[in-house]
């Protein structure tokens, strides 16, 4: 049973799959997501700034993985001493369901800080509901804005501002931008008029592609106008401003908080031991202590063999996919198929789409910039996505606005509450001292 079917899961039931039919073993597969897809994540952001369709980047599980039982529901308990989950579905009673193996790979939710007005007026970038949000909201501040006489107002409506300049945030700042662009172009006002501030409280944007990279994307992002706050956080978000931690008040309504990850809410009922907020495996990525429970990707602190140095691996796709085929080959030798292995992966590298024209990559140890490293982040996100009619839907996507703008239509099928942190990613507001 594998609770999960995100990078991890998916791979992991891909790969179990593959190999329980060539050993002709008649074992089943039970794979139970709280959606019925697997969400290739990487391009959220190109979702939120509208140069994807949400649908493209949302691969069908039923259709990918055929011949593994797949339950729509969410699981709400694990009993490692009954070996069962707990499930609950949409219109019906929870189900109680029994298991020999389970992999845990549920994933991650966003981080929150204790930040006032951050719960309710803030939205992350984690689910679909959260980029297509933060499209819409943006396009609806930038209409609003035109009927406003008030310039206080206006320019609060007329600016966005983005937390964490790690690569997922200044991504989505990117794409954001590249939508202001384009709505500006087409609604003749100057592209300056609307402001974006990144704020991140690291020295550096995007210290996983290191420092050469990181500040030629600070050049390039401030060449586009983006006003980039490093060392600066949020001291509180209200519906119409926030304050920056040096104390300056910032008139805005639209504000995404992408600042980091910790381990699925799941988790933390378990009872097992946690290391932030991740649950903590051994190198076979089997739970200390239960050698029928494993668990990969975000959830779980998985040591990194290679780093050394107690060092686990950071929370990302690449580590994910590759730990969901480690998975898959531990639990398959404790059916008699194969032998076990450690998890031991040397990063490739990352791709970083920074929207029109530009993007930074560090392949291999390679560091590129400009078109060659945009040439590679689409060649390998069209690689990487694990169906054939979503690449061919993305590539499409790609080739449309390379030659026509990117459209600026505004649907409302998501409401603030239904992208809120709560709705969207299951994380429930802290209670305050005075509940
Ligand atoms: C905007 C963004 C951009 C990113 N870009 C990159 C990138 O370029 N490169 C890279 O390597 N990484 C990137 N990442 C990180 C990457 O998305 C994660 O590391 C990866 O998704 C982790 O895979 P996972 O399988 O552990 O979790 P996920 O892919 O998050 O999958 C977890 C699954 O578990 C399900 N689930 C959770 N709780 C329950 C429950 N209680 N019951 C049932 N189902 C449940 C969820 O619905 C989900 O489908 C990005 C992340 C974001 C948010």
């Amino acid at each position: 049973m594998i609770v999960g079917g995100g990078f991890a899961g998916f791979a992991c039931a891909k790969k179990l799959a593959r190999l329980f039919e060539v050993r002709e073993r008649d074992i089943e597969i039970v794979l139970i997501d709280k959606q019925d897809y697997m969400l290739y994540t990487p391009l959220l952001p190109d979702v939120a700034g509208g140069a994807i369709d949400p649908r493209f980047v949302t691969v069908s599980l039923a259709d990918a993985l055929p011949s593994v039982r797949l339950i729509v529901g969410r699981v709400d308990a694990v009993d490692p001493e009954a070996r069962t989950v707990t499930v609950a579905r949409e219109n019906h009673e929870p189900l109680e369901l029994g298991w020999d193996k389970l992999v845990l790979t549920p994933g991650s939710v966003t981080r929150l800080f204790d930040v006032p007005g951050l719960h309710e007026h803030a939205r992350g970038l984690k689910t679909v509901a959260e980029a297509l949000y933060l499209r819409e909201q943006l396009l609806h501040q930038l209409e609003s804005a035109e009927h406003e006489a008030d310039p206080v107002v206006r320019r609060a409506r007329r600016t966005v501002v983005v937390v964490g300049a790690s690569y997922a945030g200044t991504e989505l700042v990117a794409q954001l931008r590249a939508l202001a662009d384009a709505y500006a172009d087409r609604r003749g006002i100057e592209r300056d008029e609307i402001r974006f501030l990144l704020l991140d409280t690291a020295k550096q944007v995007m210290p996983e592609v290191g420092e050469r990279l990181g500040e030629k994307a600070l050049e390039v992002l401030r060449g586009r106008g983006i006003d980039i706050r490093l060392e600066t956080s949020l001291r509180s978000v209200a519906d119409d401003h926030v304050v920056l931690t040096d104390g300056a008040r910032v008139g805005t309504h639209t504000v995404a908080w992408v600042t980091g990850v910790t381990g699925a809410p799941l988790l933390d009922d378990l009872g097992f031991d946690l290391e932030r907020g991740r649950l903590v495996v051994d190198e076979y990525l089997r739970a200390p202590g239960h050698p029928d429970i494993l668990a990969g990707g975000d959830a779980a602190a998985v040591p990194d063999l290679v780093r050394g140095d107690g060092a686990i691996t950071p929370p990302t796709a690449q580590h994910a996919s590759r730990q969901g085929k480690t998975l898959a080959r531990n639990v398959a030798a404790d059916f008699g198929i194969g032998r076990a292995a450690p998890y031991r992966h040397r990063d490739m590298g990352l791709v970083v789409d920074l929207g029109p024209g530009f993007a930074v990559a560090n392949p291999l140890g390679k560091h590129l910039s400009g078109l060659p490293a945009k040439a590679v982040t689409r060649a390998y996100h069209t690689y990487a996505l694990p169906r054939g009619v979503n690449r061919w839907a993305v590539t499409l996507g790609y080739l449309t606005t390379a030659f026509v703008p990117r459209p600026l239509t505004r649907l409302g099928l998501v409401s603030a509450r239904e992208a809120g942190f709560a709705d969207s990613e299951g994380i429930q507001e802290p209670a305050h001292a005075s509940d």
